[in-house]
């Protein structure tokens, strides 16, 4: 009898069976955890219950009584899905209410959402970018944006990291009238820095370029009511295209390209991502509706989320651990190995706390860091248990 299991090995499935990524994530058991119960802040798996401390429900909606009721109504009135692409059979009355909500709130003219922050930064490159324009991109840019890239048949240069001065030196060789891309982040979720968008813009002046920033971690927790990493530094009407995501600080999951009128209805003509696949669903979109609207209107999330931040900051700093300089929620704790980084996930485990581990080659060569964010929703007696762990751990490293 025919049998899948006795098949033939071929090239790609031995290259699977043999892959060095694949048997570092299997040396590390930290990948892949898997948790039977929800409550909260809290988590449970095997029977254990842990603090969720690397979450990016930064103010903690994706159980906000308005959120789950939003969900429920998208079901009861629109169905499980559109099945089909916005361009076909799957336009709907919520995606223009999202999208007019967002421009407005974004303070641009227009906007576009997706199924998910990674299609939309991918959209944000692969829909514009030609065969020779230059890409300059911060080197520490989200995998997302990096496929977008490699879509794109146009000449890529990095920039040094938060680099303004860099960035000019590589612009100081280029033509001027060359059409440009300035790719990089409002803030970068591995190290929470914000970036210097002010400075970034001023060194491009005169020099034809077309600003994408995404900011997946910065909206909804950066600048007036959450609007953003750009509202923050001041520089919304600098930057041509806003892109980010649903699946942060507005808990649920999908994304977003914001920008002038003309360059949305482009991208609604030119990102392969959107003509051909299906559209956001009732449910993704009714819920990050549902998150907007509260952002607006119950601004203590916000403050709770920031008050939070400093008292974690407080405690890392109070035991001497490496923040790496983070500005915001999402705070890194930098060991500089992958063996001390599992030592450390291992102790915070044991002492009830989930966290994530990055190590290279998604983290710089010694920036090897267990990568915690801060939501509104901790409480204080997750602070107690928060504090405890970490002091065990960091005796312990
Ligand atoms: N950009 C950044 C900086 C991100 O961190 C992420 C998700 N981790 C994304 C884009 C993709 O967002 P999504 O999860 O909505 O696909």
């Amino acid at each position: 009898m025919f049998s899948v299991f006795s098949k033939t090995t071929n090239a790609v499935t031995r290259r699977c069976q043999d892959d060095e990524m694949t048997k570092l994530r299997k040396k590390y058991d930290v990948y892949y955890h898997t948790f039977e119960r929800q409550v909260g802040s809290r988590v449970w798996e095997d029977g254990k219950e842990m603090v969720m401390l690397s979450s990016n429900d930064y103010l903690g909606l994706s159980t906000h009584p308005k959120v789950i009721e939003a969900g429920k109504r998208a079901l009861d009135e629109w169905g499980s899905s559109t099945t089909g692409a916005r361009l076909a059979n799957g336009s709907r009355g919520y995606h223009i209410e999202l999208e007019e909500k967002l421009a407005e709130f974004l303070g641009k003219e227009a906007c576009h959402v997706s199924v998910a922050g990674y299609i939309s930064c991918m959209s944000s490159i692969q829909a514009f970018a030609q065969k020779g324009d230059l890409i300059l991109v911060d080197r520490n840019v989200h995998s997302s944006l990096w496929s977008g890239i490699g879509l794109t048949q146009g000449k890529v240069e990095r920039f040094a990291h938060n680099n303004p001065s860099d960035l000019a030196e590589v612009l100081s060789y280029e033509k001027p009238e060359t059409p440009k891309f300035v790719v990089f982040e409002g803030v970068y979720s591995m190290e929470g820095h914000i970036s210097p968008i002010q400075e970034i813009v001023e060194v491009c002046r005169d020099q034809n370029c077309f600003f994408v920033l995404d900011d997946a971690h910065g909206f909804g927790v950066l600048g007036s009511s959450g609007r953003g990493s750009a509202d923050h530094c001041g520089a919304t009407d600098d930057i041509d295209i806003l892109t980010g995501s649903f699946s942060k600080a507005l808990s649920s999951t999908g994304g977003f390209v914001a920008g002038s009128k003309d360059v949305i209805e482009y991208l609604r003509t030119h990102s392969k991502q959107t003509i051909f696949s299906a559209s956001l669903s009732p449910v993704q979109a009714y819920c990050a509706s549902a998150s907007l609207d509260i952002l607006q209107n119950e601004p203590e999330h916000l403050e709770r989320l920031w008050a939070n931040t400093r008292r974690y900051k407080a405690i890392l700093e109070s035991l001497g651990l490496d923040t790496w300089g983070s500005e915001t929620p999402a705070i890194p704790i930098v060991l500089g190995s992958k063996e001390r980084v599992y030592r450390f996930w291992q102790h915070l485990r044991e002492r009830g706390l989930f966290t994530v581990m990055s190590i290279a080659p998604a983290v710089p060569p010694g920036k090897d860091l267990i990568r915690t964010s801060i939501s509104a929703r901790h409480t204080d007696e997750d602070f107690e248990k928060i504090e405890e762990a970490m002091a065990y751990a960091a005796r312990r490293i």
